[in-house]
């Protein structure tokens, strides 16, 4: 009878590095290796070719993202910046740190 071996993102760590870890690393690593949508062309044909590097099977659309994921918030903020348009959340902040006076002052009578 043949025994029924696991096998999962994590063959090859055995029992090490504790199941938290090895769960997390499940889950980052099933979130690179499937197929991404193209930014370019919309199909779900994007793959990561190295750490941050990102290309579509689809239209051979290369470009950089996240090490793990083809997009990060971050990125997108930073994207957005370098455009020259300063984020909604950022300006909200900026202009929240600027403003000494109380916001909402109840002026019902
Ligand atoms: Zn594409």
């Amino acid at each position: 009878m043949p025994k029924t071996k696991k096998v999962g993102p994590t063959r090859g760590l055995g029992v090490r590095y504790g199941s938290t870890v090895r769960k997390r690393y499940i889950k980052v690593i099933t979130e690179l290796r499937k197929p991404h949508k193209c930014p370019n062309c919309g199909f779900v044909r994007v793959h990561r070719e190295s750490v941050g590097v990102w290309k579509c099977h689809k239209c051979n659309f290369t470009f950089t993202g996240g090490a793990y994921t083809p997009a990060t918030k971050l990125g997108i903020v930073a994207r957005r910046a370098a455009k020259g348009l300063v984020p909604e959340e950022v300006t909200k902040e900026a202009a929240k740190a600027a403003s000494v006076e109380p916001a909402s002052e109840e002026e019902t009578e």
